[in-house]
């Protein structure tokens, strides 16, 4: 099967190019030009009426959306989630862990194993990884999720997760005991390795870059500032993850770019000083995500803890703290382009090329470039969701 898109000027890696004609074949890209390539007589024509043709977004830090959380540990809570985030343009996904029990665990990786085995267009968004997030985080960081479901690395529970292949993104707070055995095995298994959740100081930061840590979940979002790392270890005051992140250049990072978490003078400073090389969207949303305000669980559903939705953004009982976000990467990329002085290109490139780059899948998708699968999007001018194709096909909305 052939697809052509038409009337759409194309977002392409370093710029936009008006009036593309972007050929698809066999669930991959063929050629992307502004003149029409031949077509056959069952060649199947796509008229974007004018908007964008976008690369499909890649999410590297999510937890779920439309009811199901991914730490539900079921199947169908796996495929849920993933369609949910496929409507608003998220063609490859990392399903993400909270904290929880080593059991409540393995059935999240056991679940997306068994959606990933089973790949088809209904099950939305494409898995190309776990995203081992929680549960070794810092105690005083842990942020939204639960407490009791927290806890040092130790090797025969880890290797456990990741001897079943699907981990690709593994999180550890720096200053556990055990982090830089953690972060050599995840170095073996060829993973993005990140610190999240942490109150490190820029010396613990400094060990686990030399045992291979090189990304830093959510910037500014439950990670350590020079006041912390004072109130942890007195003085002199010392440098963060804040930082060791802002003056590494091999460092990466991820930002929450829905407009609740971080006020545009973040988004754009994270911009400026990490690039978009460098530099994420994330959504990290939970199972709120297309559902009415209320009250929902973070993490699994029988004992993760709750979030109250707004509408516009999670929120920690008592509405002090933020508890991740209910919006589509869709969103993200509006905001980001509203909120900072990143081009299109460049913000759409933090939502797919970059994050591809990062976690090692940027020769399968991306970004539109010939010989990468067909994970396409079409969005309206004003960066709305219009069509979603996977693989070249196209997703019921
Ligand atoms: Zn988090
Ligand atoms: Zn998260």
């Amino acid at each position: 099967m052939k697809l052509l898109f038409t009337h759409v000027t194309a977002i392409l890696p370093d710029r936009l190019m008006e009036e593309a004609w972007v050929l698809c074949e066999k669930g991959k890209i063929v050629s992307i030009s502004t003149k029409k390539p031949k077509v056959t007589a069952e060649t199947q024509i796509v008229d974007g009426r004018g908007g964008y043709l976008s690369p499909g977004f890649v999410d590297i830090h999510v937890h779920g959306g439309d009811g199901a959380d991914f730490m539900d540990g079921t199947s169908e809570a796996v495929r849920v989630a993933c369609r949910a985030h496929a409507r608003h343009g998220t063609t490859t996904i990392f399903p993400t862990t909270t904290t929880g029990s080593s059991e409540q665990i393995h059935a999240m990786l056991d679940a997306a194993k068994a959606v990933q085995a089973e790949r088809c267009i209904e099950n939305g968004a494409r898995i190309a990884g776990v995203h081992l997030y929680g549960p070794f985080f810092a105690e005083d960081k842990v942020g939204c999720h639960s407490v009791e479901g927290r806890r040092e690395p130790t090797a025969a529970e880890y290797r456990a997760y990741f001897e079943k292949g699907i981990v690709r993104i593994a999180t550890c707070a720096a200053e556990l005991p055990g982090a830089g055995e953690f972060y050599r095995e995840a170095k073996k298994r060829r993973c993005l390795i990140t610190c999240g959740h942490s109150n490190a100081s820029w010396p613990e930061m400094a060990a686990a870059f030399k045992a291979g840590m090189r990304h830093v979940d959510h910037f500014w979002c439950a990670m350590s500032n020079v006041a912390s790392v004072r109130s942890r270890l007195g003085v002199p005051m010392r440098g963060s993850m804040l930082e060791f992140v802002l003056g590494t250049a091999e460092m990466s990072t991820e930002v929450i770019a829905d407009g609740c978490h971080l006020a545009p003078e973040l988004l754009e400073f994270a911009f400026r000083l990490k690039g978009p090389r460098k530099l994420c969207l994330v959504t990290d949303a939970n199972r709120a995500l297309d559902l009415p305000p209320g009250n929902y669980r973070f993490g699994a559903a029988e004992d993760g803890s709750w979030l109250e939705s707004d509408g516009r953004v999670g929120w920690a009982p008592g509405r002090m703290n933020l508890a991740s976000s209910i919006v589509g990467m869709d969103h993200m990329v509006r905001q980001m382009k509203r909120d900072t002085s990143a081009t299109l290109p460049e913000v759409v490139r933090m939502a797919s090329l970059t994050p591809a780059e990062l976690t090692g899948i940027a020769k399968q998708t991306g970004s539109l470039e010939a010989g990468k699968n067909a994970d396409v999007v079409l969005l309206s001018r004003k960066l709305e969701v219009r069509r979603v194709f996977i693989g070249g096909s196209e997703m019921t909305l």
